[in-house]
């Protein structure tokens, strides 16, 4: 099999490039680390770091000094395992049936959220004479994860036959401050705890870093925010971008007014128009979503925002450069960048950047950057 192609060369093919900043990813953790002074800030790098790469996400991650990890499934705690040998790792969608001993194995703690886990997991603890750790979930009102605090008394005999070490539960709508559900979910995980042995206790992701209780506790657990995604919608975001993303023009072409443009004539030039086809579409992650309503997406091309016209294809989407500066054949635009932040993407195809991240595409060429990029590079090579 021939190498794959160099980022240069990748730039020479047109290619579309994903560019992915280590250096601002570490520098967002410890921002976060340091509005949460007093507790330990974890990571979660579930769905391969947000879509970002597990691999270079967790050894930035490492790097800055991040001890804790969550991910949601065990294979991804399987992964991170040989990533971070000294890392403690929570697995947050809890225990599958009979799959205690691959957790022990690979020395991840599964998130305990229902009555049948703990009782599946204290049952494996003493068949294999160790009390093996594990974190605690408590439904305060998201009804997804969690143990009923009623069901906190019975499960608390079971515990005594593994070590609980991480009390936690999850906001239903941090990122909204006048929300009155954050203080009542507050008071409600307070209440459990009381009712559980003394352990560490957890309930902010990235949006509960701000809120203004400062519900920290002993550790909190951002995602989103590590990855540039803002933590505060509606105010400006705190957190430094991570995510570049470049595609190329493959051909420029006028229209008179009364063409259609795009699969099933969806869109019509209302007058003499410029376009451009670009080398990207939903097949690389750019939300067909994002081509549906009144307005198309914006690409920021020739100095300009340039709307999406008709819909975006699996792999080509085609936007309006007539108020743009020159654009040619081969001519680079931006798709994520320093004039279009994941939420804005994510807000103009009706979707939450979370869903832009993960489901970033997998056919381009991806480059990590920043101070932990030669470091991370080295861990990729040997994975
Ligand atoms: C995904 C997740 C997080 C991280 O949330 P962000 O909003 O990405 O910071 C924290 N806790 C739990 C239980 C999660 O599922």
């Amino acid at each position: 099999m021939p190498d794959l192609p160099s980022p240069d060369e990748n730039r020479a093919l047109g290619q579309a490039i994903l560019t992915i900043d280590l250096g601002a990813l570490a520098e967002n953790w410890r921002r976060l680390a340091g509005r949460a002074k007093g507790a330990e800030c974890a990571a979660v790098v579930k769905a391969d770091g947000y879509g970002l790469g597990i691999g270079p996400v967790a050894r930035a991650l490492l790097a800055a000094g991040c001890k804790t990890f969550f991910v949601a499934h065990v294979s991804e705690g399987v992964i991170l395992r040989k990533l971070a040998p000294e890392a403690q790792i929570f697995v947050l969608n809890g225990l599958p049936p009979r799959s205690a001993k691959i957790f022990a194995r690979a020395g991840l703690a599964p998130v305990l959220g229902s009555s049948p886990e703990i009782a599946e997991w204290a049952d494996f603890c003493r068949r294999d004479g160790a009390p093996h750790p594990a974190a605690i979930h408590i439904d305060t009102g998201l009804n997804r994860l969690g143990l009923d605090p009623r069901d906190l008394a019975r499960a608390r005999e079971a515990m005594a036959s593994f070590t609980p070490v991480l009390a936690m539960s999850h906001f239903v709508s941090a990122e909204d401050q006048s929300a009155p559900r954050n203080h009542l979910q507050i008071q409600r995980f307070f209440e459990a705890c009381g009712q559980l042995p003394p352990m560490p206790a957890s309930l902010c992701n990235s949006s509960g870093i701000f809120l203004e209780e400062r519900p920290f506790l002993d550790l909190v657990r951002p995602g989103y925010a590590l990855y540039g995604g803002n933590p505060t919608p509606g105010s400006e975001n705190p957190m430094r971008r991570v995510v570049g993303l470049t595609a190329t023009v493959l051909q420029v072409r006028d229209i008179p007014a009364g063409e259609t443009a795009g699969y099933n004539g969806r869109w019509t030039a209302p007058s003499r128009r410029k376009l451009a086809t670009i080398n990207l579409g939903y097949a690389d992650g750019f939300p067909r979503s994002g081509s549906i309503g009144e307005i198309g997406a914006d690409v920021y091309a020739g100095g300009n925002y340039c709307p999406v016209v008709g819909r975006i294809s699996m792999d080509l989407s085609i936007i309006d450069i007539s108020e743009a500066g020159p654009l040619a054949r081969g001519d680079r635009v931006e798709i994520l960048g320093p004039h279009i932040g994941v939420d804005d993407l994510a807000a103009e195809a009706g979707t939450i950047g979370y869903e832009i991240l993960t489901g970033l595409g997998k056919r381009y060429a991806r480059e990590y950057r920043g101070e932990a990029a030669a470091a991370a590079a080295a861990i990729v090579g040997k994975a």
